[in-house]
């Protein structure tokens, strides 16, 4: 399988293999600004191909796929110096790792993994197709249209119309697509193999992130049966696979916002106007900004393994994926506005910044559906004490609840929590059984920022947390 990847790549240690890649991107950006590229409209695919043969990808790929040692903190950190290049560039990283080349190699077979890493690591890669025009993202599971109908054994019609996939008009598409049986739209949901030749686009006109090339793609055509990729035989199983591609992609993504807001934090202080006090406050935030960033970025690394299974952190990865992408686009809005008028200036290496990654807090997930999901879990027993015959009394308040769920328990380095009279008498004060859906909105993202909070010692970063969380407080009466 590793006829494509030299050798060498394989035998450096971490450290060289880091500062190889490093390397790689100095030779195309210079050092950390973009001023040789101009990612504002395009990404050579020469040279973005270059820098995949030296080894980007590499850690999403595991050994016995003749890639890197199984490492999720080499995972994390090609994220994260792709991001410290730009927001372009750590989305394709992200797209053609995350979302495309470890589910391929999760539920694809040899023949269909081997067609893939191909194109993948010869070419231009490919896109995850799962929104679609007339549907609802955020219910896709549900309402999906897009499907396959097998017209003998070895031949499937597909017919899907999929909008928004980073990487298009590249080598292929990971179309999801619902079996169709005797003329009704079955609940099996598979990924379809399907190469450049059975797409037809239309190019969209995205506000930002040129680089990543975004169309609307159709395929009405019929295809070999044999590049469907089946999640799982059974229904019910289905649709857990389909979102556990997302629970490690969000756990994941934090390696992009956390490269993302380096390249914040290392281009404001190259020009803004740091002596008068207000802005120098604003770009201390923002470095307490950078300091939450990497609570998330340690916990990735940390507790998830590429090997195993995080079908049991749904919940955190919600967290992880809807904090880490509120903080970083706050942190983008705050540094476009330090730079006054600069910061309008097409071309100036921080003008997109804000614009460019204001689509991480809708894609994946929007935050505010995560949010109310996060209290949703929070609310149910887990899997574990499902196991152990444990039932969640929805008469308890939520403090109740927070103090028996080992989620919150396992990573506690501090016990700050019990200090802050307002937020323990807030959790405290509210039951389970009274939340409506705005209501679990903001109740979400108190738990996500206390889930942050206990994993914390720094008094500075405590000290913002603890606001963050005052104010979520105000906007939940506010909507009571
Ligand atoms: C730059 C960019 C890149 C993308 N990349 C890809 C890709 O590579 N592949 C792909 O298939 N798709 C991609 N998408 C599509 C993206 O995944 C969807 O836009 C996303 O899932 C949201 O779906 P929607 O646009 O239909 O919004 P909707 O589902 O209509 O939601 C609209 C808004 O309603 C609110 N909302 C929805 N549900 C809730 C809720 N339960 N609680 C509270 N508020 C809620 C939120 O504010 C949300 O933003 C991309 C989109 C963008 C903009």
């Amino acid at each position: 399988m590793n006829k494509f990847i030299n050798g060498n790549l394989l035998k450096m240690n971490t450290e060289e293999f880091l500062s190889n890649i490093k390397k790689a991107f100095n030779e195309v950006f210079s050092n950390g600004n973009i001023e040789k590229i101009n990612l504002m409209s395009y990404l050579s695919e020469k040279k973005w191909l270059g820098i995949k043969k030296c080894g980007l990808l590499l850690p999403f790929l595991p050994e016995k796929f003749g890639g890197r040692k199984n490492s999720q903190f080499e995972i994390q950190e090609v994220l994260r110096i792709a991001g410290s290049y730009g927001v372009p560039i750590t989305l394709r990283t992200g797209i053609e790792g995350a979302l495309v080349l470890q589910p391929l190699l999760e539920y694809g077979n040899e023949e269909q993994i081997e067609k893939g890493l191909e194109m993948i690591f010869n070419g231009e890669g490919g896109g995850l197709a799962i929104t679609e025009p007339e549907t609802s993202g955020s219910a896709i599971a549900k309402e999906m249209q897009s499907y396959y109908e097998y017209v003998d054994e070895n031949t499937v019609h597909v017919k899907a119309d999929k909008y928004w996939q980073g990487n298009s008009q590249s080598d292929f598409l990971l179309i999801a697509a619902k079996e169709k049986k005797e003329g009704k739209l079955s609940k099996i949901i598979s990924l379809i193999l399907v190469p450049r030749e059975y797409i037809t686009y239309d190019v969209l006109n995205s506000e930002g992130l040129k680089a990543v090339r975004y169309a609307v793609n159709h395929v009405d055509a019929e295809i070999p049966a044999r590049y469907i990729i089946k999640l799982s035989e059974s229904k019910a199983n289905c649709l857990r696979e389909f979102q556990n591609i997302f629970i490690r992609s969000r756990l994941q993504l934090v390696g992009m916002t956390h490269g993302i807001m380096e390249y914040i934090v290392k281009n404001i202080k190259k020009y803004s106007k740091s002596d008068i006090p207000f802005v120098k406050g604003e770009l201390d935030e923002i470095e307490t900004i950078y300091g939450v960033s990497k609570i998330m970025y340690d916990y990735t690394c940390d507790n998830v393994d590429p090997e195993k299974s995080v079908s049991d952190k749904l919940m955190e990865a919600n967290i992880i994926k809807s904090l880490a992408t509120e903080y970083t686009y706050n942190a983008a809005k705050t540094a476009q506005k330090l730079l006054g008028a600069k910061g309008f200036e097409a071309g100036h290496p921080m003008s997109n910044v804000a614009i460019d990654f204001r689509p991480f807090t809708i894609f994946e997930g929007p935050n505010d559906m995560l949010y109310a999901e996060i209290y949703d879990h929070f609310s149910k027993a887990t899997a574990v004490e499902k196991k152990e015959g444990i039932r969640i009394n929805k008469n308890s308040t939520i403090y109740e609840r927070f103090i028996s769920d080992r989620r919150f328990e396992n990573i506690s380095v501090n016990n700050i929590v019990n200090k802050v009279d307002d937020l323990i008498s807030f959790l405290k004060h509210h039951t389970l059984n009274e939340m409506d859906q705005i209501k679990k909105v903001f109740v979400g993202k108190i738990l996500a920022r206390l889930f942050l909070l206990i994993q914390t010692e720094s008094d500075n970063l405590i000290k913002f947390l603890i606001r963050d969380i005052r104010k979520d407080i105000l906007d939940f009466e506010y909507n009571s």
